[in-house]
């Protein structure tokens, strides 16, 4: 059984991470900006003053995310096990998560802020198949290497909105680290460096050999 959180600053490379970490251990990766995404791509009459908030950079209130948590851990191929990303975002959630599961470990993925926003003003988004990918490693910045579709910007990686979640992160994530610390669950992973030493980094922590 492994029910894992995987946290970190905004843009640290958590969504990643996490689809890798899942590959491996064959969990369901629980992404809950992924999941207020697609209800708002899905439904064009999506909750307006929710998709304002996310757009902003701000954070949606405790009692709907922990809602849809539960919901989703409640479904059957969470049985053995889940990787969550974006989840528990504040001290609220966290102990609503201790109600109603058992974390095993909490991974944080460490980055500078300074770090964070050179990375997401590179970052786009295809139209197309939803890869992200970073302009430094594209030779054409407008056009998916995978489907041939448009790169776009996504409206929360823009610089301005990256500080405002850098600080919104800070006040109330932080606190989510002393928490995991003194119950003996937290990680710290150095969150610098390519993505499959990283990768590797989280897969030592967790105790497999890859
Ligand atoms: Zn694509």
């Amino acid at each position: 059984m492994k029910r894992l959180v995987l946290f970190g600053p905004p843009g640290c490379g958590k969504g990643t991470q996490a689809s890798k970490i899942c590959g491996v251990l064959g969990i369901p990766h629980i992404s809950t900006g992924q999941m207020l995404r697609d209800e708002h791509l899905n439904n064009p009459n999506a909750d307006k003053a929710l998709h304002a908030l996310v757009a902003a950079g701000k954070l949606v209130p405790d009692e709907l995310i922990n809602e849809m948590v539960l919901e989703r851990i409640e479904k059957p191929d969470c049985a053995h096990g889940y990787l969550l990303d974006g989840y528990p975002r504040t001290l609220s959630q966290a102990l609503f998560l201790d109600t109603i599961s058992k974390i095993d470990m909490v991974v944080m993925i460490d980055v500078g802020d300074d770090a964070i926003v050179e990375r997401m003003a590179g970052r786009r988004i295809c139209m197309g198949c939803g890869g992200t990918f970073n302009i430094h490693f594209l030779d054409d910045e407008s056009t998916c290497p995978k489907c041939g579709n448009r790169l776009t910007v996504r409206p929360d990686d823009d610089p301005r909105v990256t500080r405002q979640r850098l600080l919104v992160y800070h006040e109330m994530t932080k606190p989510l680290e002393h928490y995991y610390e003194e119950r003996g669950k937290l990680v710290r992973v150095d969150g610098m460096g390519d993505l499959d030493a990283v990768f590797s980094r989280i897969m030592s922590c967790l105790g497999i050999d890859i």
